[in-house]
């Protein structure tokens, strides 16, 4: 049997950017249970980037992936595009937009606006319903599916091969390697890269490692048509910053979230119909905006640590298995530095100077935070 340097599994954007960044520098394998990559969580998302978003950790992902997403032209196109977001604070979250104006990592992002600015901006804003309103401009729109493709193509021109309905249901470490089934087929890698976003704790245990506490959480997205005379096509994402709902424009259409977070099993979620009228209520508090059919629903797993800042390192407990997960709710706009940075954890080489990723502390990423124990265990070749 052939050995692979790297098995990945999970074809969702964190497994298919860092078999891209790792194909240049072995035999690597990607192994995705569905019949389509990105068939979860990286197919379902929102698509923003927002570089504020999360804790510190999480920023400075950001940041050190925003030359990449801001750079990546396919066919003439760029997949990221500059929208900016309106931030309000509504009746009973005061103290939020002072609280975001004053933090030191956001200062110089984000003013405060009028409402009428608010308003000029999103017509179908309620004055009455806004307590105050902060402008971000950078934010962007991503070309979700294009940064998936984009990625899957270098990983491909770099050798890496991709099996599809190749669920992994055994991993043994045997000698020095690593013995992965899926479907019936039995590979050997020496690294294993768990990248299965909602299953990664279930996967670990399949390989007799201890789970992270990682816990899947649903959040539900529907695209209503856009209100008559409005092209919405310019208009901001809006964002309301106790996180009880968003809406921003979809192909000229308004996507719209009630922002929840319930537990969830890993599964193939779908958007519960109460969800999808909570939605649609939140938003018309905010907006007047007519909504007499929807257009799509769905439904996606964001998934956690429990201290929701993502985990990528070796495991403590697994020679040659590197975690990879914990994407929550900001895998897209992080992927470029996660990617790499799960990289050279795997090769052992510094991280690229230019990605800025001295800002990420390694260790506050580490799944060794998570399960203390002794020093983590790297693959032997
Ligand atoms: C509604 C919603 C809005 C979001 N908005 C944003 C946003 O605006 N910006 C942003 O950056 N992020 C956003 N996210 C989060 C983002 O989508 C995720 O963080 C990211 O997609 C996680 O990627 P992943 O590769 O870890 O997980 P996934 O895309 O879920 O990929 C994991 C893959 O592993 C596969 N797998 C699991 N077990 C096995 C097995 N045993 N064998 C083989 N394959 C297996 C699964 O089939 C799956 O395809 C949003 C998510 C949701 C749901």
């Amino acid at each position: 049997m052939a050995t692979w340097d790297f098995l990945v599994i999970g074809g969702g954007i964190a497994g298919v950017s860092v078999a891209a960044e790792l194909a240049p520098y072995g035999r690597t394998l990607v192994l995705e249970q569905e019949s389509a990559l990105g068939y979860h969580a990286t197919g379902r998302s929102a698509a923003i980037v927002v570089p504020n978003y999360g804790a510190p950790p999480l920023r400075a992902l950001t940041q050190a992936s925003l030359p990449t997403l801001l750079e990546i032209e396919v066919e003439g196109h760029l997949l990221a595009h500059r929208k900016g977001s309106l931030m309000l604070e509504l009746p009973g979250q005061e103290g939020v937009l002072q609280a975001s104006l004053e933090d030191p990592d956001r200062q110089g992002r984000m003013h405060e606006v009028t409402l009428d600015e608010a308003l000029q901006r999103v017509p179908i804003l309620r004055r009455e319903a806004i307590v105050r309103a902060g402008w971000e401009p950078d934010v962007w729109a991503l070309d979700a599916d294009g940064l998936l493709q984009w990625y899957r193509r270098r990983a491909r021109a770099a050798g890496a091969e991709f099996r599809l309905n190749a669920k992994v249901t055994a991993l043994e470490r045997v000698g020095d390697v690593w013995q992965v089934t899926a479907s019936g087929v039995t590979e050997q890698a020496v690294t294993v890269v768990n990248a299965a976003g909602a299953w990664a704790d279930t996967l670990a245990t399949r390989a007799g490692l201890r789970p992270l506490g990682l816990q899947p959480k649903r959040r539900t997205a529907l695209t209503v048509p856009a209100p008559t005379g409005h092209d919405v096509q310019g208009w901001p994402a809006v964002i309301d910053l106790g996180e009880t709902r968003y809406f921003k424009p979809d192909a000229g259409a308004l996507m719209l979230s009630l922002a929840e977070e319930t537990d969830s099993p890993p599964c193939d979620a779908w958007a519960d119909d109460e969800d999808v009228a909570t939605a649609v209520d939140r938003v018309q508090q905010i907006a007047d905006l007519p909504v007499d059919r929807v257009i799509s629903t769905w439904a996606g797993l964001r998934t956690f640590a429990p201290d929701r800042v993502p985990v990528v390192g070796w495991a403590r407990d697994g020679e040659g298995f590197l975690w990879l997960a914990g994407h929550g709710g900001y895998g897209l706009q992080t992927a470029p530095a996660m990617a790499q940075l799960a990289a050279s954890i795997v090769l052992g080489t510094a991280p690229p100077e230019a990605l800025g990723i001295a800002r990420v502390d390694a260790t506050a990423l580490s799944p060794g935070r998570l399960t203390p124990g002794p020093e983590p265990l790297r693959a032997s070749a």
